[in-house]
């Protein structure tokens, strides 16, 4: 499909109307539009979002270990015992970075860890619309739409960004976790990398070239 022909929509093989292209079935008759891959193109929207959410969280974790925080720091505990950030939620290991960028003395260390956590918190409160909203499909004219109702609240809230806009907020998500990575491997992951090589990666080659039995 060109550009020009997605801005005009999708003619209807059986009665020629047209259609707007985000819907799966003719406005007109019903037949089924053959050229309208919308479903599809939510499913990998929203799960680019998803992935790209986890690989952000995961970043973090790695990021609080080369700073060496394991815990939450808020008051959630485990019977008793501080509850370890690996199981935590989200929130609870953003709050967390919050906490540790506060206590900085490096000003600029301080300001790169705090725009991280504005930065998750804004992209982060999207996680529960992703893994629980709903893709609707209207009966009738075939139009894609997304609904999510959030915790408490007693009617769904419309999500009407196309996939185009959520795969942009993958994109964001993305480039956050790799800022998050830059950032740990600065801080000492590389140092931790180069480590690990020495210790288990280089002895390898000269255990294989050992004959056997010696
Ligand atoms: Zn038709």
């Amino acid at each position: 499909m060109t550009r020009e022909s997605a801005q005009a929509g999708i003619t209807c093989p059986k009665c020629d109307g047209l259609s707007a292209p985000n819907q799966n079935f003719c406005g007109y008759c019903g037949a089924a539009l053959n050229d309208s891959n919308r479903r599809r193109d939510y499913e990998c929207a929203v799960g680019s979002a998803i992935l790209a959410l986890n690989s952000l969280e995961s970043e973090v974790f790695y990021l609080l270990d080369i700073l060496d925080v394991h815990c939450v720091v808020k008051e959630r505990t485990k019977k008793g015992n501080p509850l370890p950030l690996e199981g935590a939620f989200f929130s609870e290991k953003i709050d967390t970075l919050h906490y540790i960028a506060r206590r900085q003395t490096d000003p600029a260390l301080q300001t790169r860890l705090q725009k991280i956590v504005s930065e998750a918190r804004r992209l982060g409160d999207e996680r529960n619309n992703f893994a629980h909203g709903l893709l609707w499909v209207d009966g009738f004219t075939g139009e894609h739409r997304r609904t999510f109702v959030r915790r408490g609240d007693s009617k769904g809230t419309d999500d009407p960004r196309p996939p185009e806009l959520i795969e942009h907020v993958a994109f964001e998500l993305t480039e956050l976790a790799l800022t998050v990575r830059d950032l740990a491997m600065e801080l000492g992951g590389l140092e931790r990398w180069e480590k690990f090589c020495d210790e288990y990666l280089e002895p390898i080659p000269a255990l294989r070239e050992k004959p056997a039995g010696a």
